[in-house]
C-alpha cells in the first residue's frame, strides 16, 4: 500500500509532524480511499480476466445454451417486477406504469424477438462466388466479439442495461455492465438481477461513477456498448481507440418536430402530450422542439394545454401530486432545467403553460412559444418536460435550420401530405423518424435503432443489435477452384487467361 503511494505516505508522515490531527485524517482517509479504489480495479481486472478466458469456450457456445441464459434473464426480470417499479419510483418518482411499459415491457419484447429469432440469426449466410472464384463456397459466419462492456445512462437504466445485454449474450458473449450512478437504486437492482441469475464469468455489473467507467474502459474489451450524451460518447471513443475495440454509441441530442399544416392537430396534441412529458421529459427520443405552421400555430397550442391539463391535472398543485408525472432525477439537472426556461423568458419568449418549479425536483409540463432560435433552449438538448414551438411558413428553411445542426437521433413529422413528408425525409437526415407519431420506433424491433454521427455509430434492437456484438467472419472454402491457372509464371498462355477475364468483366 505505502509502496504503491509514495506521496500519500509522505503527505501523512508530513502531517503528522505538523501535528494536525485534520491533515492527519484527511490523508489517511485519502489513501484509503486510494486503496479501496484499487482493490475495486482490481476486482475490474480479475472478473474481466475471467470474463476473457470464459469468452473462449462461447465461441462454439450453441443456440440452445444462449436460449437457456435468455430465457433465465426473461424469467428473473419477470420475477423481480415489483422490486424494479419500487427501485423506479425511490429514484425519481418514475411512476410504475411507465416503468411497466417503457422498461420491462421494452426488455421483455427484445427478449421475446431474440429467443424467437436468435436460430435464424445465428444461421451462416451463404454468398455466391463470382467466374473467378468459380469452384469456391463463401459463407458469412456470425461469430461473437468476445467481451463486452455495457455503459448505460439513468433515463431508463432497466431497458438500457438490460436491451443491449440480451444482445450481447444472443451473440455469444460475456459482458460487463456499468450502469448509472444517478439512479442508485436502480443500478443496485440490476446488479442483484444478474448476481441471481450469472457466474461473474458470464456476465457481471460495477456499480460507481465516472471512476468506474474510467477504469473499465482501460481494459481491452472486444466491444464496447455506450448509451449516455454526445460529451461522453466521445471520451469512449476515445478510450476504446487505445485498445481498437469497436463501439456502438447511442447518443442524444436535439431531436426536432415538424407539424404540417395538413396535421390531425387532436391527434398530434395527443400524442406529443404523451411522449414529450412521458419520464418528465428526460427521454433521448422526445420530441425536442416543435416547428409548427404559423396557420395552425395557435390550435396546436390550445390543443396542447387542453391535453396536458386532461392527463397531468389543471392546475400546478393538481400536477405536482399527480402519481403519473415523474420527477427531475437530481439538482443539477433542476438547475440547469430552471435555467433554461428562466433565459428562453428573459429573451422574449411566451410561457404558453407550466414554467413553474416546485419542492422535490418538480418541473410543470411547459410549452414556450416565440423562442429566440439562438438562445440556449433552442441550442442544447433539453431532457425535460419543456417544449419550444417556434413557428414557420417556408419548410425549407426549417430544414436548412435543422440541417445546421448536428444529425438528430429522431426527427418526427406530422402531416397528412405525402409530398410533404417525402420532402422533408429526403433533404434531412436522422437516427430515425416516425410519421404521425414519436417515440414508438423504439418498439419496433425489426427497425434498426440508434443515431447518426453525433447522435450514435451503430444500431441496436433485435437482428441489428445482435450483428452489432457479432463479428462477421467471412469464410471461403475452395473445392474445385481453377484459379491457380493464373498464378505466375506469367507465360503467354496465362497472360491471354488474364486478359480473358479482364474482358468478361469489362
Ligand atoms: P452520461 O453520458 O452523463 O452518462 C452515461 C454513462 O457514462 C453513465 O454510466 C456515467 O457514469 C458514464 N460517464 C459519465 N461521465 C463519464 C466519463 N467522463 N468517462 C466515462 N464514463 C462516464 O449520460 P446520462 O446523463 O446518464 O444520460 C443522458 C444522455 O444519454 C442524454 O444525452 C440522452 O439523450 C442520452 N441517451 C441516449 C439514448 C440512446 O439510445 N441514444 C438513450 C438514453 C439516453
Amino acid at each position: 500500500m505505502i509502496l504503491e503511494y509514495p506521496f500519500g505516505r509522505f503527505f501523512c508522515l508530513y502531517a503528522a509532524s505538523t501535528g494536525s490531527s485534520f491533515q492527519l485524517v484527511g490523508t489517511v482517509m485519502m489513501l484509503e480511499s486510494m486503496e479501496q479504489t484499487n482493490e475495486y480495479n482490481l476486482g475490474i481486472r480479475a472478473v474481466f480476466r475471467k470474463q476473457k478466458t470464459h469468452a473462449l469456450k462461447l465461441r462454439y457456445s450453441t443456440c440452445e445454451d444462449r436460449l437457456a441464459k435468455l430465457k433465465k434473464l426473461k424469467q428473473a426480470i419477470l420475477d423481480n417486477r415489483q422490486e424494479m417499479c419500487e427501485a423506479a419510483y425511490a429514484d425519481f418518482r418514475k411512476t410504475p406504469a411507465e416503468v411497466e411499459f417503457a422498461e420491462i415491457f421494452a426488455v421483455l419484447s427484445q427478449l421475446n424477438t431474440a429467443i424467437s429469432r436468435l436460430r435464424k440469426w445465428m444461421k451462416p449466410r451463404h454468398v455466391s462466388s463470382g467466374l473467378v472464384l468459380l469452384g469456391t463456397k463463401g459463407h458469412i459466419r456470425y461469430e461473437p466479439k468476445g467481451t463486452a462492456l455495457i455503459i448505460s445512462p439513468w433515463n431508463y437504466p432497466f431497458t438500457i442495461s438490460f436491451g443491449p445485454l440480451v444482445s450481447a449474450i444472443a451473440a455469444g458473449n460475456t459482458a460487463i455492465i456499468k450502469p448509472s450512478e444517478m439512479t442508485p437504486h436502480m443500478s443496485s437492482m440490476i446488479r442483484r438481477i444478474i448476481e441471481s441469475i450469472f457466474d461473474e464469468e458470464e456476465v457481471a455489473v460495477f456499480e460507481g461513477g465516472i471512476e468506474t467507467s474510467t477504469a473499465l474502459l482501460e481494459l481491452p474489451f472486444d466491444h464496447i456498448f455506450f448509451t449516455g450524451s454526445t460529451m461522453v460518447g466521445k471520451i469512449v471513443m476515445t478510450a476504446a481507440a487505445k485498445n481498437l475495440s469497436s463501439v456502438t454509441l447511442e447518443l442524444g441530442g436535439k431531436s426536432p418536430t415538424i407539424i404540417d399544416k395538413t396535421a390531425d392537430i387532436k391527434k398530434t396534441a395527443r400524442n406529443l402530450a404523451w411522449s414529450k412529458f412521458l419520464n418528465n421529459g428526460q427521454t433521448c427520443i422526445s420530441p425536442d422542439h416543435v416547428y409548427v405552421h404559423e396557420d395552425i400555430i395557435d390550435e396546436f397550442c390550445a390543443a396542447m394545454e387542453e391535453r396536458v391539463q386532461r392527463v397531468y391535472g389543471k392546475t400546478i398543485a393538481d400536477q405536482s401530486v399527480n402519481p403519473d408525472y415523474c420527477r427531475i432525477v437530481n439538482q443539477n439537472h433542476f438547475e440547469r432545467l430552471s435555467a433554461l426556461i428562466d433565459d428562453a423568458v428573459q429573451g422574449g419568449a411566451e410561457v404558453v403553460f407550466g414554467g413553474e418549479t416546485g419542492p422535490d425536483h418538480f418541473i410543470a409540463p411547459t410549452l414556450l412559444r416565440n423562442v429566440d432560435h439562438n438562445s440556449a433552449i433552442m441550442q442544447q438538448e433539453i431532457f425535460g418536460p419543456v417544449m419550444p414551438v417556434c413557428p414557420y411558413t417556408d419548410i425549407d428553411r426549417v430544414i436548412a435550420e435543422i440541417n445546421s445542426r448536428p444529425k438528430p437521433l429522431a426527427l418526427y413529422i406530422f402531416s397528412g401530405d405525402k409530398q410533404f413528408i417525402k420532402h422533408v425525409i429526403s433533404r434531412t437526415s436522422a437516427g430515425g423518424t416516425c410519421i404521425n407519431t414519436s417515440i414508438v420506433q423504439f418498439a419496433q424491433d425489426n427497425l434498426p435503432f440508434g443515431g447518426v454521427n453525433d447522435s450514435g455509430i451503430g444500431k441496436a434492437h433485435g437482428e441489428f443489435g445482435f450483428q452489432a456484438f457479432s463479428n462477421e467472419r467471412a469464410v471461403l472454402h475452395d473445392q474445385f477452384s481453377m484459379g491457380h491457372m493464373l498464378y505466375p509464371p506469367y507465360t503467354p498462355k496465362v497472360r491471354k487467361l488474364i486478359r480473358a477475364v479482364m474482358r468478361f468483366h469489362s
